[in-house]
């Protein structure tokens, strides 16, 4: 995956596992550059909080598995580590931390 595909310095939103601000819209089952999740809308409310909800779009883990999972591999699953943003990369991109 290409960081060139995202528009850089645009309105991206946060994504609910890596919590970098990845994701040109919410909803629209994008699957995000940095951790390889695909947004979930079901999993997380209006204020963008995790919920402990099977995401059947990936695999039915919930977004605190794949939260934990990507501190782990740097990607919701290990097998994605290989094709998500490099560190490098990365940094281009908003990031907040949210401790759920
Ligand atoms: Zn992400």
């Amino acid at each position: 995956m290409k960081l060139a595909e995202y528009e850089i310095g645009s309105q991206l939103v946060q994504c609910g596992c890596c919590d970098y601000y990845s994701l040109v819209e919410r909803g629209k089952c994008l699957i995000c550059p940095v951790c390889y999740w695909e947004d979930d809308y079901d999993c997380t409310n209006e204020n963008g909080l995790v919920l402990d909800i099977k995401s059947d779009l990936n695999n039915d883990f919930t977004l605190v598995e794949a939260r934990e999972n990507f501190k782990r591999y740097g990607a919701w699953l290990e097998k994605f580590s290989g094709i998500v943003l490099s560190e490098e990369e990365r940094k281009n991109l908003k990031y907040e931390q949210r401790n759920v």
